[in-house]
């Protein structure tokens, strides 16, 4: 019997990455039969590498996480208590800090990524990995699904949940504005002499971006932004080399540094899909909207739509009915609209260094830091986000 024809699944999800996952788990404890198809083999997912990210959890999505079991799985989690924004120039950096609670928490995203698949599994949920999705089409009130090998999935909703290049966004047609930043971030862990204390560091530099990311014990990740024609010359420098001039940068605040496994490097592109749903189809996560990193708000975003979509499925109900999909791109695009507005505008204000811009940075930097109100909304932004 061929795939397509035993197939009883009632929502199928393309990639079980960290978005793809998280609904799949949710679908499943609302009743709903979910499988994910991913091009991965079992064993890259069981036990993910390390790519270098550390993901800034909000408070939110820590409820999404315990809600899911995923939580209680994670470890190295590294609490975030204050974060500092400066740029060169501001004497004084700009402080954020939530009284009396943490500003929210970094995890490794190899780690949020086997907590999932952990999760899953204890589920005992259908996933399927080695499969390539390579077409998509709609028959009378299915979604047919096609790998690369020419194996067929259907069911009333399918799920696009495999990343910001999302193949299957462009097979069903669904264009994207993509808006590339000519920059890439160099990720490096790093160990420090002093304790970070929870504070993450954002230095907007001229010609380039440190952000040093709090992890468990004196050890950071340092994230360098650059230029794409900088890159290679930043990328060939010793690892001694390159601690000291972060160290430097960071203004001596961690002590003497040193590197402390291996670089990854992120070219920074930002992606908004023009439609999160189509007849039979909804994207989600980084298919959906792909963040640039500065303000941490990628997966929180991603877990944002896990929840308004699992909300809007019933399992007595049709899952492809277009009245509950456009709901939810209703509500995710209300959520992820000024985010990804505002984070491209403020990475285009503070990567633009003509001396007027320049001035202007530090006159907003010092401005804010004499405006508690405006301060106290920034924080909640980043606690609820
Ligand atoms: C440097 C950096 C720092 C970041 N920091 C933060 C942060 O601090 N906070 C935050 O919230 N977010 C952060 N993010 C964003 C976060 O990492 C992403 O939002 C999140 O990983 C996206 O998850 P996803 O499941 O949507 O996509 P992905 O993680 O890209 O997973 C997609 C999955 O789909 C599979 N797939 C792809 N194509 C196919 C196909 N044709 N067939 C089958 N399977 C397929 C892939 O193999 C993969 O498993 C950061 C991102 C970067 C790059």
């Amino acid at each position: 019997m061929n795939d397509l024809a035993a197939s009883e699944a009632q929502v199928l999800i393309c990639g079980a990455g960290p978005a793809g996952l998280a609904l799949a788990c949710a679908l499943h404890d609302r009743g709903l039969a979910v499988r994910v198809l991913e091009q991965a083999d079992a064993a890259a997912l069981a036990r993910p590498a390390d790519d270098g990210r550390e993901i800034a959890l909000t408070h939110r999505s820590r409820r999404v996480l315990e809600q899911l079991g995923l939580w209680g799985r994670l470890c190295d989690i590294a609490p975030l208590r204050r974060a500092s924004v400066r740029s060169s120039g501001t004497r004084t950096p700009l402080a954020f800090e939530a009284a009396g609670q943490d500003l929210g928490w970094l995890v490794a995203n190899h780690r949020i990524r086997a907590a999932a698949w952990e999760a899953a599994q204890q589920r005992g949920m259908d996933i399927r990995c080695g499969r390539q999705v390579a077409g998509f089409w709609r028959e009378a009130r299915v979604a047919v699904v096609q790998t690369r090998t020419g194996e067929r999935h259907a069911a009333p909703l399918v799920v696009a949940a495999d990343s910001r290049f999302s193949p299957l966004r462009r097979l069903a047609g669904i264009a994207a504005r993509h808006h590339d930043f000519g920059r890439s971030a160099l990720l490096v862990p790093l160990t420090h002499e002093r304790e970070h204390e929870g504070l993450a560091q954002e230095c907007f530099l001229e010609g380039r971006t440190l952000a040093l990311l709090p992890k468990t014990g004196r050890r950071s990740s340092a994230v360098w932004t650059v230029a794409n024609a900088e890159l290679p010359r930043i990328a060939a420098m010793d690892d001694a080399a390159f601690a000291a001039a972060i160290a430097a940068a960071a203004e001596g605040s961690l002590g003497e540094m040193r590197v402390d496994g291996a670089r990854h490097v992120y070219p920074l592109v930002a992606v908004w899909a023009q439609r999160f749903v189509a007849p039979r189809l909804a994207l989600i996560g980084d298919a959906a909207v792909g963040m640039h990193p500065v303000t941490a708000h990628g997966y929180n975003l991603g877990l944002h739509g896990v929840e308004a979509l699992s909300r809007r499925l019933e399992p007595g109900c049709d899952p492809g009915e277009m009245g509950a999909l456009l709901a939810y791109e209703a509500e995710h695009r209300r959520a992820a609209g000024p985010l990804y507005a505002g984070t491209n505008a403020l990475v285009r204000f503070f990567t633009d260094d003509r001396a007027p811009v320049l001035a202007l940075r530090r006159a907003v930097i010092d401005m804010a830091r004499h405006l508690p109100p405006l301060r106290a909304a920034i924080t909640r932004r980043l606690v609820d986000a």
